[in-house]
């Protein structure tokens, strides 16, 4: 039978551009973190339209969004009211750069509102295109720091295994997840050193809370001798791990860090990417909620509660005074993107904190927050529920094949992807990394969505518990 080449045609230019986007996404998009295997078999699942906690995909099924995207979507889908300060700047003035003297009205503005809202003297902000650039950018202005005091053997970073910084080659190095560096390489061996994640679940048989913490600044303040604190330029961590598993630090961890990195001259760095702009019920979790007021803070994704790419690396008084004074008279600082202050972005991270004030958003999450932990803690009745943890809107619930002895299942026995299938048969989208499901729902969620979430685990763990054991 002859081909109906004319009728083939008509279809395809009848068809939606959203009928169209599976096959164009399984034949031509290279997805960030993706197993190949089943994105071939399965293809993507589009998601089509969104507001307020759900999502809707093109089938016409919603979900709600547990994830906020991805640790970003704080305030929600749908605010039209970021939607319309960007489309205002887009069509005011969609861009021109800021480099040298030049600058646009939102990127002067957000600086300033930033800075009254961070801790301490951190009062100085370079903007990135999100986290990870943001965390290369701290590490390269704090290596420019130690270059312009003469100190240029102050190099190295000392991280944490699965800590998560990102993606880009040095963002990459920082990270801690084994996971992640299967199959690459890793520049910067020398450079970047790991310490243990603080991980209470995990921590040494024996140990109770305040002999962990003990037990985890000995191991940093060894391995600073180790390297010499003379060549050790900064201590990077996340306030609550989030995508190595959502770890909580046992009470008063990154305090006394802080302080055995004050005494040996060496820089924290507060990666807030995720707990920035009120995930834990604050501007920013580190002084707030853990007591100390790191040197400069890493922030991106809520800072625009994700409806614009944007990352924005804050700089404390005593390194801005450093790394402001030119090298020679009409040198530059030679760091920048051509996104940096990118007006549309900072428009909407302006509407964002403008949004988060007047609906009261950190006292709204300092009560939804505790609420989720307890109603999570139920789920400690199923056998193959091991830990669940978190701090207000970031939770972590870790599944075990054995409780008693802490066991994982096998990396293949795909045990969370199934929860999440599962989940998302039920209408909640959650994410699995590696041996834990992880939620940070929007900010704005509230206890009966939360109800929802809960009820759908409980029901997703009795169906897919028992199968995995
Ligand atoms: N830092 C933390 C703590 C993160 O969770 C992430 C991303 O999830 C990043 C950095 C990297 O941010 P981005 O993906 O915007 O580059």
């Amino acid at each position: 039978m002859a081909t109906d080449f004319a009728a083939i045609a008509d279809t395809a230019s009848n068809e939606r551009p959203e009928d169209r986007a599976w096959l164009a996404d399984k034949d031509h998009f290279i997805h960030p973190y993706t197993d190949f295997t089943t994105f071939q078999q399965e293809g993507s699942q589009v998601i089509r339209e969104a507001s307020g906690v759900t999502v809707t995909d093109t089938g016409g099924k919603a979900y709600l969004d547990a994830i906020a995207g991805l640790w970003c979507m704080n305030l929600g889908h749908g605010r039209t009211e970021i939607a319309d300060a960007m489309g205002e700047q887009a069509r005011k003035m969609a861009y021109f750069n800021t480099f040298g003297h030049s600058t646009n009205v939102p990127a002067s503005l957000l600086a300033a509102e930033v800075a009254k809202r961070a801790p301490g003297s951190l009062n100085h902000v370079f903007y990135s295109t999100g986290g990870s650039t943001a965390n290369d950018t701290a590490v390269r202005l704090i290596h420019y720091y130690f270059n312009r005091l003469g100190r240029h053997a102050k190099k190295k970073i000392i991280s944490r295994n699965d800590g998560y910084h990102g993606s880009t080659y040095f963002a990459s190095a920082l990270t801690g997840i084994h996971g992640v560096h299967l199959g690459f390489d890793r520049i910067s061996q020398d450079l970047v050193h790991h310490v243990s994640a603080a991980n209470l679940y995990r921590r040494p048989a024996g140990m109770d809370e305040a002999q962990f913490c003990d037990y985890l600044v000995d191991e940093l303040r060894q391995r600073i001798h180790q390297l010499g604190a003379e060549n050790v330029a900064a201590f990077i961590a996340e306030p609550v791990m989030g995508a190595g598993g959502v770890l909580v630090a046992p009470a008063g961890y990154h305090r006394r860090v802080a302080q055995l990195c004050r005494e040996n001259e060496i820089l924290y760095i507060a990666d807030e990417v995720v707990t920035g702009f009120g995930r834990l019920g604050h501007w920013f979790a580190s002084e707030d909620r853990f007591g100390h007021v790191p040197d400069v803070i890493v922030s991106a994704k809520g800072i625009s509660s994700g409806y614009c790419p944007l990352g924005a690396t804050l700089f404390s008084d005593a390194i801005h005074e450093v790394i402001a004074v030119p090298q020679a008279p009409g040198g530059v600082l030679s760091h920048g993107f051509t996104y940096s202050g990118h007006p549309v972005s900072c428009a909407a991270a302006l509407a964002t904190i403008d949004i988060i004030e007047r609906e009261n958003i950190l006292s709204h999450v300092r009560e939804v927050g505790p609420y989720m932990q307890t109603r999570l803690k139920e789920l400690l009745r199923h056998e193959v529920v091991g830990d669940v943890r978190g701090d207000h809107l970031m939770a972590g619930i870790e599944l075990v094949k054995d409780r008693e002895r802490r066991i994982n299942f096998a990396p293949d026995s795909g045990a969370t992807h199934k929860v999440f299938v599962a989940a998302r048969q039920r209408g909640v989208i959650v994410r699995p990394v590696g041996n834990v499901i992880v939620l940070s729902p929007p900010l704005v969620i509230s206890k009966a969505e939360i109800d929802i979430i809960v009820d759908t685990l409980h029901e997703t763990m009795s169906e897919v518990g028992p199968a995995l054991m």
